[in-house]
C-alpha cells in the first residue's frame, strides 16, 4: 500500500552488480532508509549514508579513528 507512493529514480549510468546491467538500477527511500533495486533482475541492496547524525555506528567508528589518529600524533612527538 504504502510502497506505491515511494518514489523511485533511475540512477544514470548506475551498473547492476548481479546482473550487470546499466540504467536499470532505481534508487528510492523507505522509511528512513536508503535502498537501491535492479528492475532488470530484481536486486536489492540498502545503502548506507555515512553522513546520517542518526547513524550511531558511524559515531563509534569515527570515534575509534579520533583515538588512532591521536596516538599517532603522540607517537610522532615523542
Ligand atoms: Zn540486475
Amino acid at each position: 500500500m504504502s510502497q506505491e507512493k515511494i518514489k523511485k529514480r533511475f540512477i544514470a549510468g548506475a551498473v547492476c552488480p548481479r546482473c550487470g546491467e546499466m540504467d536499470k538500477i532505481v534508487n528510492y527511500h523507505d522509511s528512513d532508509k536508503n535502498y537501491r533495486e535492479c528492475v532488470a533482475c530484481g536486486f536489492k541492496d540498502e545503502i548506507r549514508l555515512q553522513s546520517s547524525p542518526q547513524d550511531l555506528e558511524t559515531r563509534v567508528n569515527k570515534t575509534e579513528e579520533q583515538k588512532a589518529a591521536e596516538v599517532q600524533v603522540v607517537k610522532l612527538m615523542d
